[in-house]
């Protein structure tokens, strides 16, 4: 298999979980669901973890205008601070964005008084015509920029391009970061910001795992993507958060860049099939157990992450609720299951019930303490994420 980044015969297969849909295709009673195999491999080369197969961009596009990404922002506004002390940039700068997802960083920079700021718009600068497409689309299509693409924006080339939790969703990662070279000055920087996968590759988080991230990035192999692209790293910060961190780079174009080998940090990876076998029927004793006490088992949260976890471990049959208050999702059904989404006033019903915890950590703390102060009954809690102090992992 090749990897994407090399685009040589360097890839090796780490493990294959198996065939699911898409997390977002949450369906109505008659819809069948549509499987593609989620596998990953390592670049013996670039040493870059990956999905070894990709889902069809088309599978990807959501089938609700409600879809949305939640990235964690506390650290914006240090980064901006970071980006407006950059060498040669002043309130005359043009900073842009990737996305619609840049709004809120764009919107910091107008309130220290840069006004001349700007982001990609889907329909007039990408020719994307259906409002639901999302980052896959986005990504496809810069990727493929047409020489029209680049006329458009000429007279507004970026100082500073900004590009948060996109590049780890691009197919064609080389093409798409020579795309965003293109929106920018000659002396212009490029952000970009992605999750840091090391510690979720180390101890095996099944929740870190997900169709529409193809790229599972370390500091170290995202350095070598750029280096090995002429690009001067001239910053690097690594924020962390309570379930993943998050890898901060800018970067400067110099063709003549003198390439120093950084050196090549292995990426530990513990994912593996025996291990998967035996977390499997870890997980599934320990749920039998509580089901055998009259406990109802409950998952809570149902984002791509819940999703990929009970499709990893094969948790469907085991689930006898699950809950969501968004409501969008009310009386859908959870993709690869025939679980109905309920609201969490279904909670209050139940005499014995164990949650299965799929949310964040803030939301994590929230529910916990409303629901802990609301059920004087028997309750208990477990998380998907292994970061989590209610995590599986260490039962
Ligand atoms: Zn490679």
């Amino acid at each position: 298999m090749k990897c994407r980044i090399c685009k040589k015969i360097n890839l090796k297969k780490i493990i294959s979980f198996g065939s699911f849909p898409v997390c977002h295709k949450y369906k109505n009673k008659t819809d069948k669901d549509r499987k593609f195999r989620l596998e990953i491999g390592i670049c013996k080369k670039c040493d870059l973890v990956q999905l070894n197969k990709l889902f069809p961009v088309k599978e990807l596009k959501p089938k609700y205008n409600w879809i949305n990404y939640n990235e964690p922002e506390e650290h914006l506004d240090e980064l901006v601070n970071k980006l407006k002390s950059l060498k040669n940039i002043n309130k005359n700068s043009i900073i842009a964005g990737v996305s619609y997802k840049e709004i809120s960083t764009l919107k910091r920079f107008n309130r220290a008084g840069f006004d001349k700021t700007w982001y990609l718009n889907m329909k007039k600068d990408l020719d994307i015509s259906d409002p639901k497409s999302n980052l896959e689309t986005i990504q496809e299509k810069i990727s493929k920029f047409s020489k029209k693409n680049i006329v458009k924006i000429k007279k507004k080339k970026a100082d500073i391009l900004i590009a948060r939790h996109i590049l780890e969703h691009s197919y064609d990662t080389i093409n798409f970061i020579k795309s965003l070279k293109k929106l920018i000055k000659k002396n212009g920087y490029l952000v970009f910001e992605v999750p840091d996968c090391k510690d979720s590759l180390n101890s095996r988080d099944y929740a870190s795992i997900w169709e529409e991230h193809i790229l599972y990035f370390t500091e170290n192999t995202l350095k070598r993507l750029f280096l090995n692209m002429n690009f001067r790293i001239l910053y690097f910060k690594k924020y962390e958060y309570s379930y993943e961190n998050v890898l901060i780079l800018i970067v400067k174009f110099d063709e003549k860049l003198e390439k120093k080998n950084i050196t090549l940090k292995k990426t530990k990876i513990n994912f593996n099939l025996t291990r998967l076998n035996k977390d499997k029927k870890k997980i599934k004793d320990l749920i039998n157990k509580f089901k055998l006490n009259d406990y109802k088992i409950c998952l809570f949260g149902t984002g791509h992450a819940a999703c990929t976890f009970l499709n990893i471990l094969k948790l469907h049959n085991l689930i006898d609720l699950v809950i969501d208050d968004d409501r969008n999702k009310q009386d859908l059904i959870l993709p690869n299951s025939n679980l109905k989404i309920i609201d969490s006033t279904q909670i209050n019903k139940m005499s014995k019930i164990l949650i299965i915890l799929g949310v964040n950590s803030e939301s994590e703390k929230k529910i916990i303490l409303k629901l802990k102060n609301k059920l004087k009954n028997k309750i208990k809690f477990f998380s998907i994420y292994n970061k989590s102090k209610y995590t599986f992992s260490k039962t």
